[in-house]
């Protein structure tokens, strides 16, 4: 699903490390990534949504997850224990600020 270098650009991005606070768990043996706006449909829905309402962008629900889902604002590196902890999906405010920061970051998106 994903190619090991975008796998590997993100641990490193997180020094090799889970990302949950006080977790020791590090080295890509032992990390796995998480989603921050889960990737299953409910996640998909609400940056679909979103995006229209704050946006006026409409996008396939193909395309929210290339660019959004799939976005590395929005994935971390995880312990298995802690991978679940990273969904943000019911902290509507950090689900927000994540869709926006993958927006401010893409011309495209802009429709610049
Ligand atoms: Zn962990």
């Amino acid at each position: 699903m994903y190619d090991a270098d975008y796998k590997y650009a993100i641990f490193q991005r997180d020094n090799f490390k889970c990302q949950f606070e006080g977790c020791t768990v590090c080295g890509c043996d032992n990390l796995e990534l998480a989603h921050r706006i889960s990737k299953g449909k409910i996640g998909q829905k609400y940056v679909k949504r979103y995006l229209l309402e704050k946006y006026t962008i409409d996008l396939s629900m193909r395309e929210v997850f290339i660019f959004f889902i799939n976005h590395k604002f929005n994935m971390v590196a995880s312990c298995k224990k802690h991978n679940d902890y990273f969904n943000v999906l019911y902290n509507p405010e950090e689900a927000n600020k994540i869709i926006d920061e993958i927006i401010k970051s893409n011309k495209r998106l802009r429709g610049e």
